[in-house]
């Protein structure tokens, strides 16, 4: 590794470049070179995700990690190619205007009822679908149900929401992308304007003009831009006025330790106060108090979605939490 890191010259530049490095052992940790291969190479991708130019050694921990990622990786392949997907299913968490209370829309967030390995988070199984290309099939499987739910609605007669659907930074990132969710929105006619997609910042750090117009080919088929988790990637803020983009979702981290801690009063009063002057709304993740909101909103922020209001629930258990809060507000 150290030989690596010295300079080179090419056509006449310096550059230097490191290595991430990863070890088994035989026979330790296998006694074919076939495994040994695989296990080091395992070992180099966690080496990677610790920062790079890093040395890790294949251990029981990465073993049990990589058995845990197989079982998820097949059986969620499994639940995604069964009719209507029976075992994944989206709850709708409430957004709600801070001035007036009134709920403008609902985030989709994918839920998974494993049979026998009970209920799985996404945090645990949108990763494994990240890194073995299984995401575009989740994202999509979530847009069309969002799109389906929301003519459901309609058909009801439920006031008209938005739908927010999370898009994974690894999908944006395909050269397919666009045709892959293009089908699905233009399928959804009129409603697909409103439909809003959320992505995170670490998509954006990919080749800039490029994903400025994968971006607005994506607006023009009707749905608006949020910015989830803001504050957390690398915020090279240039991306804020070149993008298509109409909302900002400060991080629940921000939110967690108002009002009192004056470093994150300051970082959130910042936020809303250059969105604002970009144009764009804030939405305030993860406000569990109401001091929490009360300050939210005496800093004009403009849009909440926590637990204090509501966590993400059934389409059934939404509409008659719907119901139950608009005759509260008429009596
Ligand atoms: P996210 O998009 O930032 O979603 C917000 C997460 O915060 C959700 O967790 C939500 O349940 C949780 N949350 C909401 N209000 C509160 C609160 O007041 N307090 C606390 N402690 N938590 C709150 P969830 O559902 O576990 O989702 C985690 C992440 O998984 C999401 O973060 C999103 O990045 C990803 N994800 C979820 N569904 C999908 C999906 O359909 N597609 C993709 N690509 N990613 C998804
Ligand atoms: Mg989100
Ligand atoms: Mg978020």
């Amino acid at each position: 590794m150290q030989h690596l890191t010295r300079p080179m010259s090419l056509d006449g530049h310096d550059v230097t470049v490191t290595a991430s490095l990863g070890v088994a052992l035989y026979p330790a940790d296998g006694d074919s070179l076939e495994v040994l291969v695989r296990h080091a190479d395992i070992a180099m991708y966690a080496a990677k995700d610790s920062g790079r130019n890093a040395l890790r050694f294949f251990s029981t921990d990465l073993r049990e990690r990589l058995s845990e990622h197989l079982l998820l990786e097949r059986e969620l392949r499994r639940a995604l190619s069964e009719e209507g997907g029976p075992e994944l299913h989206l709850a709708y968490q409430p957004q709600i205007d801070l001035r007036s209370g009134a709920v403008v829309g609902v985030e989709a967030l994918l839920r998974w009822q494993h049979p026998t390995l009970g209920s799985i988070a996404p945090d645990r199984f949108i990763p494994v679908a990240e890194q073995c290309g299984l995401i575009e099939a989740v994202d999509r499987w979530v847009l069309r149900r969002s799109v389906e739910q929301l003519q459901q609605w309609d058909a009801q007669g439920l006031a008209p929401l938005r739908v927010a659907v999370n898009i994974s930074a690894q999908h944006i990132g395909r050269a397919d992308f666009l045709p892959q969710l293009e089908q699905t929105l233009c399928h959804a006619g009129p409603l697909a304007q409103r439909i809003e997609l959320e992505i995170t910042e670490s998509m954006l750090m990919q080749g800039q003009a490029e994903l400025r117009e994968r971006l607005l080919a994506l607006t023009r088929l009707g749905p608006t831009l949020a910015l989830d988790d803001f504050g957390t990637g690398y915020s090279n803020l240039g991306y804020l006025k070149r993008l298509p983009l109409d909302k900002l979702k400060v991080d629940r981290s921000f939110v967690t330790d108002l009002p009192g801690q004056p470093e994150d009063e300051a970082l959130v009063r910042a936020i809303v106060s250059m969105a604002h002057d970009l144009g764009l709304q804030v939405l305030a993740e993860g406000v569990e108090t109401a001091a929490q909101r009360d300050f939210l909103c005496q800093l004009g922020c403009d849009l909440m979605q926590g637990w204090l209001e509501a966590r993400a629930m059934r389409p059934e258990a939404l509409e008659a939490w719907l119901r139950q809060r608009s005759s509260m507000s008429v009596s």
